[in-house]
C-alpha cells in the first residue's frame, strides 16, 4: 500500500512505496530553523521508495552531509536526507494521512526548547554527528548556528 503526501499548494506531490517508519520529532537547532518551528516531525523510507509524482521540490544543502527540500511555490518543508546511505525522511505534516503514523522517538533533545512539555513517554536521544557514519565531519551551512 503506497502512502502519499505533498506540499500546501499542491505543486509538489510524492509517493512512498511502503508505509514509513522511524517516525520522530527532531529537536536539533538545524531542524528547528529549517521548518521554522519548535521541532521537525520526520518519518522515513529507503531512498528508492520515495518518488516525486508531481513537480520537483527545491533541494537545499543544509550541511556538508545532508540536504533538505521544500516547495518552491509555497515553502512547505518536505524532505531531509543524508547524502550518504539509503535512508531519507519526509515531513510528517506533509503526508496526506499523518494520523496513520506512530511516534517512536525524540531526537536532538540537546536543543529541545526548555518550555516544551512532552508527556508522551517516548525515548529521547541527543544528536551526535560523530556517532553516525552518515553525519561524520558535519559542517553546518546554517546562517546562524547555536
Ligand atoms: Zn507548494
Ligand atoms: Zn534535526
Amino acid at each position: 500500500m503506497s502512502v502519499t503526501g505533498g506540499c500546501q499548494c499542491g505543486a509538489v506531490r510524492y509517493e512512498l512505496a511502503v508505509p514509513p517508519s522511524g517516525t520522530h520529532f527532531c529537536h536539533c537547532r538545524m531542524c528547528q530553523r529549517a521548518v521554522g518551528n519548535v521541532f521537525a516531525g520526520l518519518t522515513g523510507v529507503y531512498k528508492n521508495q520515495l518518488t516525486w509524482t508531481k513537480g520537483q521540490p527545491v533541494f537545499y544543502q543544509s550541511s556538508s552531509v545532508a540536504k533538505r527540500a521544500f516547495c518552491r511555490d509555497c515553502g512547505t518543508p518536505l524532505y531531509f536526507g543524508y547524502d550518504k546511505g539509503e535512508w531519507n525522511c519526509v515531513t510528517i505534516g506533509s503526508l496526506d494521512h499523518p494520523e496513520d503514523l506512530k511516534l517512536e522517538q525524540h531526537y536532538g533533545v540537546e536543543s529541545k526548547l526548555p518550555w516544551l512539555q512532552l508527556c508522551d513517554g517516548m525515548p529521547e536521544e541527543t544528536s551526535d554527528p560523530e556517532s553516525d557514519e552518515r553525519a561524520k565531519g558535519l559542517v553546518s551551512y546554517q546562517a546562524e548556528t547555536k
